[in-house]
């Protein structure tokens, strides 16, 4: 026996799943799909949570919502096979409706405590007027400040809805929160591969229904990681807000060599 042993916390463990809240079909896999492709390589279990149905994003008067919701739906789950995900919860909120409801809010807390993740990833909860030619979706902020609610404190209270006790769903704290950053933001970069960024590609070449420029994806998907790579010294990298919830728990707590 020795003296001088770290003690050993009864819930250590690292971090080995995470979960993606978003909007729409794509939303994801344009923000953080080499984050999400790099996990699955390391073996890691990555649920997509869909909040609407994604039965607005069209210029095509020849196709009915119900018909655009099914094919985009049918691309998410392409992409996610692309990723290797585990799988993707289907909300099935109106899409261009989307407000961050006790509703909403109920929904998410209830993938979280279903599926446990150590780090969840969401979208910006806040209007981003930078952008000279973008004045951003209202649906991705309801998606964000209704997924950060979620996660804190809803899905942590054992009170807040006690129906779910009943259902076997227990609070659970996730331990890490990153919000999809595009810009100068970021105060994260997340690190990736080569051959998770070809990866990220592949996944949005799926959401055949939204891409004007098909073409263009490769340079898209590039530019934006190289340029955050630059960053951190790496080839390519994802950016984010990273806000740590619960310390302690992964093991590379200490190396904060990527924070701002
Ligand atoms: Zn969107």
């Amino acid at each position: 026996m020795t003296t001088d042993s770290e003690p050993v916390l009864p819930e250590q463990e690292e971090h080995s799943r995470a979960m993606v809240v978003f909007a729409h079909p794509d939303d994801a896999d344009w923000g953080c799909s080499g984050t999400v492709a790099q996990w699955t390589r390391l073996g890691w279990e990555v649920v997509y949570v869909m909040c609407t149905d994604g039965s607005k994003g069209t210029e095509d008067r020849s196709i009915s919502a119900i018909e655009l919701s099914r094919i985009r739906k049918q691309e998410q789950v392409e992409a996610g096979r692309v990723l290797g995900l585990k799988s993707i919860e289907f909300l099935d909120f109106p899409d261009g409706y989307l407000e961050p409801t006790i509703a909403l809010r109920r929904e998410i807390v209830r993938v979280i405590r279903k599926h446990r993740p150590h780090i969840l990833i969401t979208t910006d909860p806040t209007r981003d007027l930078r952008h000279f030619q973008y004045i951003g979706h209202p649906d991705h902020f309801a998606a964000g400040e209704a997924t950060l609610s979620a996660v804190f404190p809803s899905a942590r209270d054992h009170l807040w809805d006690e129906s779910f006790l009943a259902q076997g769903l227990e609070p659970w704290k996730v331990h890490e929160v990153w919000v999809m950053m595009f810009g100068q933001e970021s105060t994260f970069w997340n690190p990736i591969e080569e051959e998770d960024v070809v990866k990220a590609t592949g996944a949005i070449k799926c959401h055949v229904s939204q891409l004007d420029q098909p073409e263009s994806v490769d340079k898209w998907m590039r530019r934006w990681r190289s340029e955050n790579g630059k960053n951190i010294d790496a080839p390519y990298a994802e950016g984010f807000k990273r806000f740590q919830l619960v310390p302690g728990f992964s093991p590379d707590d200490e190396d904060e060599s990527t924070d701002k």
